[in-house]
């Protein structure tokens, strides 16, 4: 088990990483952690008053306008898009669920990417079953992003063992965990990136909410699932 460690004084605060704040989700009315939300910012009409207002999706946190946040959950973005965020702002809000739902997953997407190339760049983490096994051993993974084509990396142990502790996502396939990675090689790009692991605490937290926004709130791969769920209920 983790325990979270008082971090050393630092002299600025990076953006990037915003303190814990409290929030109430604006389409279940429940408060949470500002963090664990998806923020997003209104935009007024071009006659203020006169036409609805719009939102943007704030995938990053901290951008310039009036804010408000909603849990990561298709039921509370229904709810906020039918009355939350019209109450939240004090005035007439439009705003579709699930076009809003399908920008969220672009925009966390995109911010997923970026997290991931930027930690290649700061070295946190390490590609491939090799590195992933020794990372593991020296007890510093943190987190597995797993290619979903990437089979024979899913049964080395120390993804197994990832996967049985929660911490593996599924993230694409080889090709566009590659591209992903910044790994634009020819020769790379051919192979594809199968497994990749994430060695520091605060990118593992960071991606992990990106990747619920990003690939978690839209019905892609649950597909089969549901069909399964159906078959159950006809039973
Ligand atoms: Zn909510």
């Amino acid at each position: 088990m983790e325990v979270d460690v008082v971090a050393p004084m630092e002299r600025t605060r990076q953006p990037s990483q915003p303190t814990r704040t409290c929030r109430t989700c604006v389409g279940c009315g429940q408060r949470g952690e500002g963090e664990a939300m998806v923020r997003l910012v209104l935009v007024p009409g071009p006659q203020e008053g006169a036409t609805p207002a719009s939102v943007v999706v704030d995938a990053k946190g901290g951008a310039f306008g009036r804010g408000a946040h909603v849990h990561p959950s298709k039921a509370c973005f229904e709810k906020a898009c039918r009355q939350g965020l019209s109450r939240a702002f004090k005035c007439a809000v439009k705003a579709d669920a699930e076009a809003l739902l399908l920008e969220v997953a672009r925009a966390f997407a995109r911010r997923l990417e970026g997290l991931l190339a930027g930690g290649v760049r700061g070295g946190h983490l390490v590609i491939g079953t090799d590195a992933v096994t020794q990372a593991s051993q020296a007890g510093r993974l943190q987190l597995v992003l797993l290619a979903a084509d990437a089979t024979a990396a899913a049964e080395r142990s120390a993804v197994k063992r990832a996967t049985a502790e929660g911490k593996t996502l599924v993230y694409g396939d080889k090709r566009t965990l590659a591209n992903a990675l910044g790994k634009r090689h020819e020769a790379e790009e051919r192979a594809g990136v199968g497994v990749c692991a994430v060695t520091d605490a605060a990118l593992s937290a960071s991606i992990r909410r990106a990747w619920i926004c990003a690939v978690g709130l839209v019905p892609t791969r649950t597909d089969r699932e549901d069909s399964d769920v159906a078959r159950a209920e006809d039973e």
